[in-house]
């Protein structure tokens, strides 16, 4: 299957005609073709997305909305089929994406589609001086989305839905690993009427591709999701243009759990929150931290529960973790299980790849457990994004908050109590953009997603990405 370039409503070659391959990682196998942009092929998408903006700017936010609820509605129609899609692209199992990625992206449209509807701008009265303020909130114009791999469909209509719903033209770049259903989003916004050239979708490699979409003088914001050193990269190609950035980076994240947390929702949660989508979300708990009076328990219930967990083919129903994204990837997430043996971290549970029947080239492996000794190491240190959490117990609240906070990343934190004075102390102090409290991953769209420290600047979600997708402008009017 070779995919194309989506420029200006058209599918197109990409314009020197060169293709790299595309993996379906769950049998190691290359499936497909996709186009190898270059510099020429993001100029194409400019200039349509240029052309397209004076009229999608100015077309009601009534008939923006309508547009984008029906993406939203032809998204679920085609749930099974785009289901499938990332499956075989990105090897996570076909219940999360049936479950989780495809109903997500659809909601991201009907959410977008929605609040632009009941986006407000404000007024400041000047008392005493007679002038009266109001601020307007113009879309800025030709705007860049650049997205990971991991949750492929998802991440990517996260930005473009408030990007088009707030009046921009994007241009837009799925990672290079999992390309398909962008691809396939493509298809669904010209059935939805998208007009020609509002989404501009170039395929390519990040260094190329994606650092030319960065790089475009005329390109006036960039929205990325990706690791931390990409990030840092963009922020120092972007800053000198003075373009506006949002970048949503890496996590390591803390699981912190006390012993008067409800214990058999605390264990089925922190199965998933470790070893969802094959660890490869940015908001697992990949450092457990445990009340020593609780830990021996823990460490065997826990053990019990992960060694249970099937490693299969992704199209299997009864399939909890899938193959792993890319060979490389796979490569990089066991040389982490290396270096804990180095490092004195002990295995309890995993650690090896599996080689699964009928699929022998995928790219799998086990969920690994890892006792440590010391946050300070590697393991704890560096983000590793994939089935691997290291335990390790803390006797109070103040050791326990001091690991949580002491590394570069503060995407999210999970805080497993009951008991309230402790969850209002520790919510304060948590060093992330999030805190969850004896649950995980409940996202409401209202609220603002993001991380401090390493994970990133700025927040997506609800109006934040609203704001951000938006220029304000103060009239000031004497009267
Ligand atoms: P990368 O940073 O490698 O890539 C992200 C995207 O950026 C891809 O589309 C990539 O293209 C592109 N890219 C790479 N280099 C450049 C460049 N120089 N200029 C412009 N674009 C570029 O991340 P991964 O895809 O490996 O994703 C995993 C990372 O994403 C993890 O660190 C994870 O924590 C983070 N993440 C963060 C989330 C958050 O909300 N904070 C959510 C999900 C993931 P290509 O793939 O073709 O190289």
């Amino acid at each position: 299957m070779t995919i194309k370039n989506y420029i200006n409503g058209e599918f197109i070659d990409p314009v020197d005609g060169n293709y790299i391959d595309n993996f379906n990682p769950s049998i190691g196998e290359v499936y497909g073709q996709i186009p190898n942009s270059s510099i020429e092929d993001v100029e194409l998408a400019y200039k349509a997305a240029k052309e397209a903006f004076p009229i999608w700017s100015k077309t009601t936010l009534e008939e923006r909305s309508r547009i984008l609820l029906k993406v939203a509605d032809l998204i679920t129609d085609k749930l099974d089929f785009l289901a499938e899609a990332e499956t075989k692209d990105n090897g996570k199992p076909l219940s999360l994406a049936k479950t989780i990625d495809i109903p997500r992206a659809s909601s991201n449209f009907r959410f977008f589609a929605n609040a632009i509807t009941q986006f407000p701008s404000e007024a400041h009265e000047s008392v005493g001086l007679n002038a009266m303020n109001f601020t307007l909130r113009h879309p800025i114009g030709v705007v860049g989305c650049i997205s990971p791999w991991n949750l492929p469909l998802y991440l990517f209509t996260w930005k473009i839905a408030p990007a088009i719903a707030a009046g921009n033209c994007v241009v837009a770049k799925p990672s290079e690993v999992t390309p398909m259903t962008a691809y396939l989003l493509g298809e669904i916004c010209n059935e939805a009427g998208l007009p020609k050239g509002v989404l501009n979708i170039v395929h390519g490699l990040g260094q190329t591709t994606g650092q030319a979409i960065v790089e475009h003088q005329s390109i006036k914001a960039i929205s990325f999701t990706g690791g931390t050193a990409t990030g840092a990269h963009i922020a120092r190609t972007a800053a000198p243009m003075f373009k506006k950035l949002s970048l949503e980076l890496g996590g390591k994240n803390p699981n912190i759990i006390f012993s008067d947390a409800d214990y058999d929702e605390m264990l089925a949660t922190t199965v998933k929150s470790s070893f969802a989508n094959q660890g490869q979300i940015c908001l697992c708990g990949s450092r457990i931290f445990v009340e020593e009076t609780i830990y021996e328990k823990f460490k065997k219930d826990f053990v019990n529960k992960v060694s249970k967990l099937k490693v299969g083919n992704p199209f299997d129903a009864d399939t909890n973790l899938g193959a792993l994204v890319s060979k490389p990837h796979l490569e990089k997430v066991k040389s982490y299980i290396d270096i804990a043996e180095k490092e004195g971290g002990k295995i309890l549970f995993g650690g090896k790849k599996v080689t699964v029947l009928g699929s022998e080239n995928g790219y799998y492996l086990q969920p690994t457990v890892i006792e440590i000794q010391d946050n300070s190491c590697k393991l704890n240190q560096e983000e590793i994004f994939g089935p691997v959490v290291t335990i390790m117990p803390f006797k109070t609240e103040e050791e326990v908050l001091e690991y949580a906070n002491d590394v570069s990343y503060g995407l999210s934190a999970t805080l497993w109590t009951n008991n309230l004075n402790r969850t209002m102390r520790m919510t304060q102090e948590l060093q992330a953009g999030i805190v969850w409290v004896n649950t995980w991953l409940l996202r409401d769209l209202r609220t603002p997603f993001g991380g401090v420290k390493a994970s990133g600047v700025g927040r997506e979600g609800g109006f934040e990405a609203l704001r951000f997708f938006t220029e304000p402008k103060n009239i000031c009017i004497k009267y």
